[in-house]
């Protein structure tokens, strides 16, 4: 059992949407930062399924705590949004017979090529030198049920739609529960900004149009407020024409697609941080800022056909 007085994930009260519907808090450390992050239990008549599994077995196993009154006469399954370490690095905790809570795990194809990539296992070796309290016992688990485009789940009464939404990750796919109108965007969308992965920008902005135009009642994300809701989808999207823009203007006044240095990026376009976030919302800057210089040199190199 985790420490019950300082449990690492807690259930959030429900605030109004589908009670078969959890949704569990976790205070992610990360690179200096605090960053409230969000994981999914849907409770169907069938299945328990975990979306997503934290960062390590004891968060993973905080979640089957929250999840454990649920699953008396229902199998637990367990789907992955994409491999990196706030979703995939609790997989250990349900992988094979012997674990823990044995559950077969949900994840694209390319989910399971990147946790058994060389790459994630450089990015684990690194978080285990920086964060070892967090880390330190994280083994890569890749998905054991794999999908290319879509996979349906009959729960019975809730039907789970998942389906590839690249762009953050290559691998990144989202979760549409038809029956009442609902979205799991994982980090497809994110307040204030998502982060395009390498090469990833068209792929976004298309996954971003798709979720927008299946006209979720109720959306959530990872890494935004419960009641962000579907307009979250719109804003990004929103954010990402103004940067188009912006970008399409200081090209043709002799703008660099690949600039030397991030110092002068936001002046370059004349995009300030501040003017990309929504009024009023409270951010880590030192965390997000990063994010918008990239989308910045991702738009550069897109139009100035250096991508
Ligand atoms: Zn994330």
């Amino acid at each position: 059992m985790t420490n019950a007085a300082n449990p690492p994930v807690a259930l959030v009260p429900n605030q109004g949407w589908d009670p078969r519907l959890l949704i569990c808090r976790h205070d992610l450390a990360y690179a200096g930062y605090t960053l409230p992050m969000h994981v999914f239990i849907v409770v169907t008549e069938r299945y328990v399924v975990l979306v997503d599994t934290l960062i390590n077995a004891s968060t993973a196993e905080a979640l089957i705590d929250i999840a454990r009154p649920h699953l008396a006469g229902r199998q637990l399954l367990v789907a992955n949004t994409h491999a990196d370490s706030d979703h995939a690095w609790g997989n250990q905790y349900f992988d094979g017979p012997h674990s823990p809570a044995p559950a077969p795990i949900i994840g694209t194809r390319r989910c399971a090529a990147r946790l058994r990539s060389a790459a994630e296992q450089a990015a684990l070796a690194e978080l285990k030198a920086e964060q070892p309290a967090e880390y330190a016992g994280v083994r890569l688990v890749p998905p054991s049920i794999l999908f290319d485009d879509v996979l349906v789940i009959d729960g019975g009464d809730l039907t789970l739609e998942f389906f590839a939404t690249p762009g953050h990750t290559p691998d990144h796919c989202s979760i549409r529960l038809p029956e009442i109108s609902l979205l799991l965007a994982g980090d497809a969308a994110e307040q204030p900004l998502p982060f395009v992965g390498d090469g990833g920008l068209r792929d976004l902005r298309a996954s971003l149009k798709r979720l927008a135009a299946l006209e979720p009642r109720a959306a959530f994300y990872c890494h935004a407020p419960v009641d962000a809701g579907p307009d979250l989808i719109r804003a990004n999207l929103a954010y990402f024409d103004r940067l188009e823009a912006r970008c399409r203007v200081a090209l043709a006044s002799g703008a660099p697609a690949q600039p030397a240095t991030d110092a002068d990026l936001e002046a370059l376009i004349d995009f300030p941080f501040a003017a990309a976030i929504p009024p009023g919302v409270q951010v880590e800057r030192g965390f997000y800022r990063p994010g918008h210089h990239a989308a910045i040199r991702a738009m550069l190199a897109r139009l100035g056909g250096a991508a």
